[in-house]
C-alpha cells in the first residue's frame, strides 16, 4: 500500500519539478525585455536633450547671420558715403567706420562657420541615434514577440503536466501534498529521497534509529526531522557503510520549510 504511495510522490515529483522549473522560466524571461527597454528610454532621453540643443543652435546661427547681414548693409552704406564725403576729416571717420564694420562681419562670418560646422556635427550625430533607437525598437519588438511565442509554448507544456499531476494526485492526502509541494519547490526539485543505513539521502544527516525503523517498516509517510522531505526504505539499495554521515546541522539545506507550523 505505502510502497505505492511512493512511487506516486516520486511521479509527482517528476511533474512538480518541471512545472516549477516552467514557472520559474516565464517569470524570468520577460525580463530579458527590461535591460533593452531601458536602453531604449534613455537613447530617446539622450535624442530629445540633442535635438533641443540642435534647435538652439539654430537660433544661435539665424541671430549670428543676422548681425552678419547688419554689418555688411553699414558697411556698405559707409562706402556709398565715401562718394558725397567732403573734407579730411569726414573721410578718417568714415574710413574708420569701414573698418569696423568689416571686422564684425569678419567675426560674424567666423563664427557662423564654426557653428555651422558644429551644427552640422550634430545633425550627423543625431541621425546616427535616430537609426540607433529604431534599431532597438525593432529589436524589442522581434524580442517581444519571441517571449510571447516562447511563453505561450511554455504555458503549453504547463497544461499537460497539470494534466498529469491531475492524473497521480487523486488518493492522496491533502495535506502530505500541500507539504510535498512546498518541498519540491524550496529543496530544488527533490521531495522524497531513500534511506541508506539510517541516513537521510537528501541532507546525509544520521536519523534517530527508531524513526529509521519506522521509516523502514513503511507503514506511515514520514518527514525528515532535518530537512523535511518525504523519506522511504529501498531494501536493494541498502548497503551499510555507502554514505558518510554529516554531523553539521546548520546549511541552508537544513533549514526547516514548514515555518507556518
Ligand atoms: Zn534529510
Amino acid at each position: 500500500m505505502m510502497h505505492e504511495v511512493f512511487e506516486k510522490l516520486r511521479d509527482l515529483q517528476d511533474v512538480l519539478s518541471k512545472k516549477f522549473d516552467i514557472d520559474r522560466d516565464m517569470k524570468e524571461i520577460p525580463k530579458i525585455l527590461t535591460t533593452k527597454t531601458e536602453l531604449l528610454n534613455r537613447l530617446k532621453k539622450s535624442y530629445i536633450e540633442k535635438n533641443d540643443d540642435l534647435q538652439r543652435k539654430k537660433e544661435r546661427i539665424k541671430e549670428i547671420r543676422h548681425k552678419m547681414q547688419e554689418a555688411e548693409r553699414n558697411r556698405e552704406h559707409s562706402e556709398q558715403q565715401m562718394d558725397v564725403i567732403k573734407t579730411q576729416r569726414e573721410y578718417e571717420a568714415l574710413d574708420k567706420e569701414i573698418k569696423i564694420a568689416k571686422e564684425k562681419e569678419e567675426d560674424s562670418r567666423k563664427l557662423l562657420q564654426k557653428e555651422e560646422k558644429n551644427l552640422e556635427e550634430l545633425a550627423a550625430q543625431l541621425e546616427r541615434e535616430e537609426n540607433l533607437i529604431k534599431k532597438q525598437e525593432e529589436e524589442i519588438k522581434n524580442e517581444n514577440n519571441r517571449i510571447k511565442h516562447e511563453l505561450k509554448e511554455k504555458g503549453k507544456l504547463l497544461k499537460t503536466l497539470e494534466k498529469e499531476e491531475e492524473k497521480i494526485t487523486p488518493g492522496l492526502d491533502e495535506e502530505i501534498l500541500f507539504k510535498f509541494e512546498r518541498i519540491i519547490k524550496s529543496k530544488a526539485g527533490v521531495g522524497i529521497v531513500p534511506i541508506h543505513s539510517g541516513i537521510c539521502t537528501g541532507c546525509h544527516m544520521i536519523l534517530p534509529a527508531q524513526f529509521a525503523n519506522e521509516v523502514r517498516s513503511g507503514e506511515s509517510i514520514l518527514f525528515c526531522p532535518h530537512c523535511s522531505r518525504i523519506l522511504f526504505f529501498q531494501e536493494d539499495e541498502e548497503m551499510p557503510g555507502e554514505f558518510e554521515p554529516i554531523y553539521s546541522s546548520h546549511d541552508d539545506e537544513e533549514d526547516e520549510v514548514f515555518d507556518d507550523e
